[in-house]
């Protein structure tokens, strides 16, 4: 089909939910997309879903095919043995002790959610059920999970929210502490916040927070969604502060595109988890499983952490070079491959559209900041194709148009 017919019938019979760029496209590899005119684009936004192996990495396409041909799906009533090897694998590269499968980050959070809140339920203290997120957090769409984002714009159109979620300023301890009362069970946070414009939380931060949740009693949630394998140059994003969360989420790229989503926690928590208590159709299922299982091991044979902290890091010092060429940026920050470009300027969506146009996928959240979210696998020599046409874009007329 032409692009135009896709678009008819997309308008004609797709709820209208994004907002979409005349694009669609129709092969992936590597670092790079094609669209159905066969133009080429360099996808430096893959972190939000395909993540770390790029688009068709051979080990994940070979696990997917070798799976789908032998069984596609079969009843959680019976064992499943991807399912508890991609368990083992995250067990042994990580503070959990057990993990559950899920279909998205949002249900792995609304997983969490429950799990927190079930665990003092069987501890005798059923008053515990509140849930203290941050600020600009993101944790999904479902209704829980927009209770629990700290960003009105989620919320407002479908009130009434959930209740029992509160949002406090991020790496303000005080006003957390000030929060926390005999109601609260968890404190849920993105280590580096994502949709929110990737903000970082600092080390005394999280490490007082850590120290509050011991204090008072209650349980420590990260969700690592966007943050987590790899994306910061560490496995983990828990990793760069040296405390280990209670519970922690992970979906997007866990298995390089193909939905899955994981609730990983410790023995102590986790045991509040007994048979009849939580479940899901598809979560964990033989293909989805065998994907996590083949994107993980690549993730870590490749070594693709370290690949990610060292061209985060090459990524990052170019684009601070742009800013002092141009101006027009003010600052350059996230870590590892997620970075957030907070431009001078409210143009992040006409500069997005430019970098679409000459052939790279980048992200913008809301009007200032431009968002980079490249697969774990770029090599310099996609920075530095990227970043004069960066610079002609900063530096182009027009922009505010
Ligand atoms: N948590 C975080 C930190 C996210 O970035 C996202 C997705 N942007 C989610 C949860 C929701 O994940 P999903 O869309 O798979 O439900």
């Amino acid at each position: 089909m032409q692009l135009n017919e896709i678009i008819e019938l997309d308008k004609k019979y797709y709820m209208n939910t994004f907002n979409r760029a005349p694009v669609c496209f129709e092969r992936g590899e590597g670092m790079y997309l094609w669209d159905i005119n066969g133009k080429k684009y360099t996808d430096l936004l893959a972190g939000i879903a395909v993540s770390s192996l790029g688009h068709s990495h051979p080990a994940l396409v070979q696990a997917i095919t070798e799976q789908a041909s032998k069984l596609i799906h079969c009843s959680n009533l019976y064992y499943i043995e991807y399912q508890a090897k991609l368990a083992q694998l995250i067990v042994e590269n990580s503070c959990a002790d057990k993990v559950f499968f899920a279909n998205s980050g949002a249900e792995a959070n609304e997983g969490a959610i429950k799990l927190a809140r079930l665990y003092f339920k069987k501890k005798g203290f059923p008053e515990k059920i509140e849930i203290i997120t941050l600020e600009k957090s993101f944790h999904g769409r479902t209704l829980a999970t927009i209770a629990a984002t700290g960003q009105e714009k989620y919320q407002k159109k479908y009130s009434p929210l959930t209740p029992k979620f509160l949002s406090v300023p991020i790496n303000d301890l005080e006003a957390l502490e000030k929060a926390i009362t005999q109601y609260t069970c968890a404190v849920m946070l993105e280590p580096i916040q994502g949709e929110g414009g990737v903000n970082p939380t600092t080390v005394e931060y999280i490490r007082g927070v850590r120290e509050l949740c011991n204090r008072k009693g209650i349980l420590l949630i990260f969700d690592e969604v966007q943050c987590g394998l790899g994306r910061t140059g560490k496995l983990f994003g828990y990793q760069h502060y040296g405390v280990e969360p209670d519970i922690f989420t992970l979906a997007k790229g866990l298995a390089g595109g193909f939905p899955i989503g994981a609730l990983c926690a410790k023995d102590f928590v986790a045991s509040a988890f007994e048979p009849g208590d939580h479940g899901s159709t598809f979560g964990g299922n033989p293909l989805a499983c065998r994907a996590g299982y083949a994107v993980l091991s690549t993730i870590l044979n490749e070594k693709l952490c370290e690949n990610s902290e060292r061209m985060g890091q090459y990524l990052t010092d170019q684009l601070n070079r742009v800013k002092e060429e141009t101006g027009m940026i003010v600052e350059v920050r996230g870590k590892g491959l997620m970075i957030g470009i907070q431009l001078a300027r409210p143009v992040a969506k006409a500069v997005n559209a430019k970098c679409l146009e000459q052939g790279f996928l980048v992200g913008n959240l809301g009007d200032s900041i431009i968002r980079l979210l490249p697969p774990l696998i770029i090599q310099k020599q996609d920075v530095d194709a990227f970043i004069p046409v960066l610079r002609n874009i900063l530096m182009s007329d027009g922009l505010d148009a």
